[in-house]
């Protein structure tokens, strides 16, 4: 799924791409993703894309206020709405001369005054889209956490260390952070030499901030390879990231962490699978890797090794 990294590298192309550009018209295939179809079609035309912005993980397309001159339909709300667009697992979005033909699974087609269209695809459609006022954005804002790449370190350790779950549940908690997900909580903790089952309170305030630097190195300097391409993540031109070749640890069971040369290691913390150097990201203590099954098929030892948890028993 798309992280920050990767939707910031797609709103950066769209911004290049379309910024200031009207809507004409609203083409929609498949729907059920979308919030309120025919808002779309309803509000959508005759408005200009003002901005692009990243929030969490999702784009805000910010549109331009009611245009009396193309006697837009009002919604009843005079500040300038949004278009809401979450990636989802597949989604992409892109814009294509209007006469190319439709990519597979293309579900939104908003014709701009250029004579290109913007065009969502989503084979999946785990995505969402959604015409939203200034209200209803404001509501749909709140119960989000602090930007990882802004967030303070007072902030951050306030954040995470309070709290009894474990610290990569804190960081895909998006009410803790927006925009985290699997890939940068995993490199971000193998970076920070955090084991991913460690509870925030157990961290101290020393620990969070070196956690908090690594997130935001790896966040920035995967933002500037333009976001790593696991299946099929590609940017606003159609290209793929290149940040997938720096990764430490997601993805990498079996081999050598690239510090200390011992077996990365998977296990099942937050119900999604975490990759750790068991030795340079000491266990808990009590914390045992739930066997999980391999790719072919075999269950695979639950080898969070009892020498590194008595290692680490003292420090924590
Ligand atoms: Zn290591």
């Amino acid at each position: 799924m798309p992280e920050l990294p990767e939707v910031e590298t797609v709103a950066r192309g769209l911004r290049q791409a379309i910024l200031g550009r009207r809507i004409i018209s609203v083409s929609l295939g498949k729907t059920d993703f979308i919030d309120d179809p025919a808002a779309l079609e309803q509000h959508l035309p005759g408005r200009q894309i003002e901005a692009v912005e990243r929030y969490g993980k999702f784009m805000l397309l910010r549109l331009s206020a009611v245009n009396a001159e193309n006697r837009v339909t009002t919604n009843g709300d005079a500040a300038p709405p949004s278009l809401l667009v979450h990636l989802g697992m597949t989604g992409q979005i892109t814009p294509s001369p209007a006469g190319q033909p439709l990519e597979k699974h293309t579900h939104v087609c908003l014709l701009l005054d250029d004579g290109r269209e913007l065009r969502y695809t989503d084979a999946r459609r785990f995505g969402r889209i959604a015409y939203l006022t200034a209200v209803s954005l404001a509501e749909e804002l709140t119960g989000f956490g602090a930007d990882p790449l802004e967030v303070s370190k007072e902030e951050f350790a306030d954040r995470i260390c309070g709290r009894r779950a474990r610290i990569k549940a804190l960081l895909l908690d998006q009410s803790v952070l927006r925009g985290v997900g699997n890939i940068y909580a995993d490199e971000s903790l193998w970076k920070a030499k955090i084991h991913p089952a460690r509870l925030g309170v157990k961290l101290n305030r020393k620990e969070a901030e070196k956690l908090r630097r690594a997130l935001q190195e790896i966040l920035q300097k995967a933002i500037l390879l333009r976001g790593s391409s696991i299946s099929d993540f590609l940017d606003a031109e159609g290209e793929p990231g290149e940040y997938q070749r720096h990764h430490r640890a997601y993805g990498r069971e079996g081999k050598g962490c690239h510090r200390c040369k011992t077996p990365v290691r998977r296990a099942i913390v937050a119900g999604r699978s975490s990759y750790f150097c068991p030795r340079c990201q000491p266990s808990p203590r009590g914390f045992v890797a739930l066997p999980i099954t391999g790719k072919n098929g075999r269950k695979t030892k639950p080898r969070a090794t009892e020498k590194s948890q008595k290692r680490n028993g003292k420090s924590r």
